[in-house]
């Protein structure tokens, strides 16, 4: 379903966002080689509580063991965090979502420890500059596929897999609401967006193929042939029917 908020709504949903960007810094600034992934867990849970917010992951479909999804290297999303401890050299995404008086903030980011090699630094700078060249198709009245569009052809000149079993979403007091915001798609085509409608870009390239599995865990998603993946996500709401703004576009 496709659900419509208020601007009260949107001020929570940004509570929410900035839960999520105060873990986000948090997190990374204690990202290095022999740090757990649950010692970064625990560092999110414990801003979740002096924010005033819940997990939107925590027990996600029932089963979701932990605060955020952490995934190293070939894991695309969903990672959970547990003992496995940072190498230089990963690549580690980051999932975080925080529930704020029931309405969700959702955003991942996905950086280096210490050095990576060029290819892989290359792979992240394409991925994230490919999440705001979809922000900016954000407007009241365009396409969900100019979004999946512009992502798709960011990743074009690269030869990178864009994973395409996976992909964005609307939210708000759902995590995971219609429409669904694909990484791949036409121009012109798809759900229309509109003035109240909130909805996560979450782009997902791989130095190899796009194809996927899922570990034996049930919620890890890998790289089919095990090359390194990257995922920038954020939550953009629909706050106004006019035309683009100069602020969105000065991204
Ligand atoms: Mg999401």
């Amino acid at each position: 379903m496709i659900t419509y908020k208020s601007p009260a709504e949107f001020e929570k949903m940004a509570i929410a966002g900035r839960c999520v960007a105060r873990i986000h810094e948090e997190v990374q600034a204690a990202s290095e080689p022999g740090v757990s992934l649950r010692e970064l867990d625990a560092i999110s849970a414990k801003i979740l509580k002096e924010d005033g917010c819940t997990s939107s992951f925590l027990r996600y479909q029932g089963t979701f063991p932990a605060t955020i999804c952490a995934s190293v290297n070939d894991q695309i999303v969903h990672g959970i965090p547990g003992d496995y401890e940072l190498r230089e050299g990963d690549v580690l995404s980051l999932d975080v979502g925080a529930i704020f008086e029931g309405f969700h903030g959702d955003a991942a980011l996905t950086y280096g420890i210490g050095e990576v090699e060029p290819a892989v630094q290359q792979l992240i700078e394409v991925t994230e500059r490919a999440l705001w060249a979809g922000i900016d198709e954000v407007q009241h009245g365009a396409r969900v596929g100019d979004i999946g569009a512009v992502i798709e052809s960011s990743a074009e000149p690269y030869g990178y897999g864009v994973v395409k079993e996976y992909d964005g979403h609307g939210i708000g007091r759902q995590m995971h609401e219609q429409p669904q915001i694909f990484n791949h798609g036409r121009r012109g085509s798809g759900v229309r967006l509109k003035k109240g409608m909130a909805i996560c870009i979450e782009p997902m390239f791989n130095l190899g193929t796009d194809a996927t599995r899922v570990e034996p865990d049930g919620w890890t998603v890998v790289t089919a042939d095990g090359s390194i993946s990257a995922h920038f996500e954020h939550t953009i709401a629909i706050t106004r029917s006019e035309e683009h703004t100069s602020e969105l576009q000065s991204h």
